[in-house]
């Protein structure tokens, strides 16, 4: 009987289409890299963030915590596309108007669920502070991150976060049913090349069309480091900082944006040098 439970498991699981899927996230940044570098923008982001970086791993406590985060993360995706993704991908043919849907649902709904987490279980969002600020004081040990800083983390909340991004896939392929393995590739990459991408510097000179958004984004994420009682808890989009009232532009949320409202000088709010 077991055994049959277990051989039907096997038989369901897509542990191919999961690892052709791992190498795909894996391969396509790296060799992405080479195209995007073309551009004088993201080469110049890249050179002041490495910058910052040579200066970050001379710290003697760095590169272990770095090293301790990676480590971390590799087994929580190793788990991640051994035991989830084998049960949500397919590769039927699915309309582009399917899979672009798709790939939104699954960025927006983690992003609920990791401003949930980021907001009451890692900051004091409202209702006292959270149990796992401890956890998360190491990455806001960074007041003004480089993109290495990224990965800078205790590595519990590197597995929660990775974990909740995996969750929420078995989740969503529980409710909708299996997801093209191309949506899950491309969302994948989305998601961390979204996370390293709110901590990158980037220079005055980036904030021009079509960069404008992008130095936004890492501006609006500079400033939730920049105090630990900041706002702009999501990490996707800043939809539901927007809705549920943590939209941060450096002024602070809730009754800390009152008491600097209090205060009669300009930048009260702490304003983060984001590049
Ligand atoms: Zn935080
Ligand atoms: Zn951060």
């Amino acid at each position: 009987m077991e055994t049959t439970f277990l051989s039907s498991i096997l038989e369901r699981g897509e542990w191919l289409l999961s690892f052709g899927a791992l190498i795909a996230v894996l391969g396509i940044p790296a060799l992405a890299r080479y195209v995007v570098l073309l551009v004088p923008t993201f080469r110049e982001t890249r050179r002041l963030n490495q910058e910052v970086a040579a200066k970050q791993v001379t710290k003697s406590f760095y590169n272990p915590i770095q090293n301790r985060s990676k480590f971390w993360g590799l087994l929580t995706t190793a788990f991640i596309f051994t035991f989830i993704l084998p049960f949500c991908l397919t590769l039927e043919p699915q309309p582009i108007w399917q899979m672009l849907l798709d790939m939104f649902i699954i960025l927006m709904f983690y992003d609920f669920f990791y401003y949930l987490v980021h907001r009451f279980l890692f900051h004091d969002g409202g209702f006292g502070p959270g149990p796992l600020m401890w956890v998360h004081a190491v990455h806001h040990q960074q007041k003004n991150p480089c993109r290495l800083d990224s990965n800078y983390l205790n590595p519990i909340e590197t597995c929660m976060g990775l974990g909740l991004y995996g969750a929420s896939i078995g989740a969503l392929a529980a409710m909708m049913g299996p997801f093209h393995v191309a949506t899950i590739v491309i969302t994948w990459i989305a998601f961390s090349e979204i996370n390293l991408h709110n901590h990158d510097r980037m220079s005055e000179e980036s904030d021009r069309f079509p960069f404008k958004y992008l130095k936004y984004m890492s501006f609006m994420h500079h400033v939730h480091h920049a105090r630990f009682t900041a706002g702009n808890f999501a990490t996707i989009s800043l939809f539901y900082d927007w809705l549920f009232g943590t939209y941060d532009v450096g002024q602070g949320w809730g009754k800390n944006k009152r008491e600097n409202a209090g205060n009669s000088g300009a930048g009260a709010g702490g304003k983060p040098v984001a590049g």
